[in-house]
């Protein structure tokens, strides 16, 4: 089974308990539409490289197609239409006026020179701007790319239409129309759901303990924001290792520590773990913020954690998921707990449409109110049709979208 294949088992599970046709899953199913791209680059050393790039709009039922655009050996067309399917759901249960899609390039980033990076970034938006636009698919910052890849992508884009294109993007450093809140706000919205949940359970933040796997953007803001709350931070991990601290972290100080040295592992007073370790450590919220397909059929049962906040798209598995449900996890889904970056990008586009700009208390304030409701509405889909709050929080999406169809003429 392809990880397509596997992200459509609880969207299965949700159409069967809405009791939906066959037809109206098909819609839902399928991308409308998925770019393939090759992307010529003029390497340093005087060689040329062809690229492979992606860039797939899932639905366009809600609004323009939205997602982020990612850099990784491991990219395939598989996984960028899944990840599409995945902000379109994300999209519909936050509540945003936009469908969902997401871009990807196969390449190893850390292998590039920033000249060669650049290059290859405006090269990709060369290849892709035929379906691009503030009003039909706006890219943003995933795995691998930030406010930097962001900024060569909007100078292209506005040198190719004409004109200053800052809402075709979002992501942004704030010089060039970003928004104050953006790069904290996924690991924020892990953070608000995590606290959400903490809440459904009657546990205080300052009596909780938590395991932060990944210390990319969305880990390592969802480690020093769940510090901020009181929420004692006891694991940390990256690409390189886990550490381990009883007596909890000061994730900004960690934070310090990886800008100095690259890596979490070695910080002072902590001691190194594994990486199985940390998922199966007894806290009381463990919050996968690195890759997909991390706790599986094969570790699920090990898991000790009262909540999972997922951070990263796609880190538990339909099997997984069965055993969790059983054992009692709350697990908060990654379309509803990493909905935080979305929700911001959003925030940013509309202060772009508008060239007005609000204060960082404004845009936090938004989008805590904005996920304590999605969460709410997939707790109330949770109780009313008796699932779990994956399969809930794709009832919630599907209702929205069903909603959109039908007024549209799509389905009657
Ligand atoms: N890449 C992020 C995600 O997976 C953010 C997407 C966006 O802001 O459009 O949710």
């Amino acid at each position: 089974m392809n990880i397509f294949e596997m992200a459509q088992i609880p969207f299965n599970q949700a159409v069967e308990a809405m009791k939906l046709d066959q037809g109206v899953r098909d819609i839902i199913a399928n991308p409308e539409r998925t770019l393939e791209v090759s992307i010529p680059v003029n390497m340093d050393d005087g060689s040329v490289k062809v690229f492979t790039g992606y860039r797939s709009q899932h639905s366009t039922i809600l609004g323009p197609a939205k997602g982020g655009v990612r850099y990784h050996q491991n990219v395939s067309m598989d996984e960028v239409k899944t990840l599409a399917f995945w902000m379109t759901c994300k999209c519909a249960v936050a509540g945003l006026p936009y469908g969902g899609g997401k871009g990807g390039i196969i390449v190893d980033p850390s292998k590039l020179s920033l000249r060669e990076k650049e290059a290859l970034t405006r090269g990709f938006i060369d290849k892709i701007a035929p379906i691009i636009g503030e009003k039909k698919d706006i890219p943003a910052p995933d795995m691998n790319t930030n406010a930097q890849v962001m900024g060569w992508m909007m100078d292209e884009y506005s040198k190719l239409t004409g004109q200053f294109e800052p809402g075709f993007i979002t992501g942004k450093a704030i010089i060039v129309g970003g928004s104050l809140g953006r790069t904290a706000a996924t690991g924020r919205g892990v953070v608000v759901a995590a606290l959400e949940a903490l809440k459904l359970k009657g546990i205080a933040p300052a009596e909780a303990t938590a395991a932060v796997q990944g210390f990319g953007n969305v880990g390592s803001w969802t480690a020093k924001l769940f510090c901020d709350e009181g929420v004692k931070v006891v694991a940390l991990s990256d690409i390189n290792g886990a550490i381990y601290n009883a007596d909890g972290f000061d994730c900004y100080k960690v934070d310090e520590y990886v800008q100095k040295t690259g890596s979490v592992v070695g910080y002072p007073g902590s001691k190194e773990i594994s990486n199985a370790e940390l998922l199966s450590l007894p806290v009381t919220v463990l919050a996968p913020c690195a890759m997909e397909l991390q706790i599986t059929a094969e570790n699920a049962d090990k898991v000790q954690a009262q909540i999972i906040s997922e951070g990263a798209n796609g880190p538990t598995t339909p099997e997984a998921d069965e055993i969790l449900a059983k054992k009692g996890v709350l697990v908060v889904p990654d379309i509803l707990a990493n909905g935080g970056g979305v929700t911001v990008s959003y925030f940013e586009w509309v202060q772009n449409l508008y060239r007005y700009f609000w204060t960082e208390e404004d845009v936090i304030e938004r989008q805590n109110a904005l996920m304590r409701s999605a969460f709410k509405e997939v707790v109330a889909a949770a109780e009313k049709y008796g699932v779990h709050m994956r399969v809930a929080a794709y009832i919630v999406a599907l209702s929205r979208l069903i909603e959109a169809m039908k007024i549209r003429g799509i389905i009657h």
